[in-house]
């Protein structure tokens, strides 16, 4: 039994060491494209939150409401930097009018079922 159990762990080992010659063997890779889209929507999604938290300070300290239209030049001072976020897969961000959250041009990246590659920020 314990000689059954070792010879399974040692093949364990062998498989998990050989996993990536063994998937290109049979020629699957992981996607390391569909990672990096991954990545890079996580990234948007952040930027998009720093963006709405942006603007609910700006709104704050100059009493704006819903409805009132923003630029980058109000939301500068607030993300720390002098020229628009940029999104890592090359959309661009709408920045709405204050109380509509800001949008990446990018918006549903083709895969309905999976909302990990999507550059929307869902919570308000
Ligand atoms: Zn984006």
């Amino acid at each position: 039994m314990i000689v059954i159990l070792i010879v399974l762990g040692i093949g364990a080992f062998f498989l998990y060491s050989y996993l990536d010659d063994i998937l290109s063997f049979f020629n699957i890779h992981p996607s390391e494209e569909g990672i990096q889209r991954i990545i890079n929507a996580q990234k948007c999604r952040h930027n998009l939150k720093l963006i709405e938290a942006a603007k609910e300070a700006w709104a704050r300290d100059h009493g704006k409401v819903y409805g009132e239209k923003v630029t980058w030049k109000d939301l500068y001072p607030y993300l720390g930097r002098t020229t628009p976020l940029t999104c890592p897969s090359g959309g661009t961000y709408i920045l709405n009018s204050y109380g509509i959250n800001a949008q990446c041009t990018i918006g549903i990246n083709g895969t309905p079922d999976d909302p990990n590659d999507d550059h929307i920020l869902r919570i308000k």
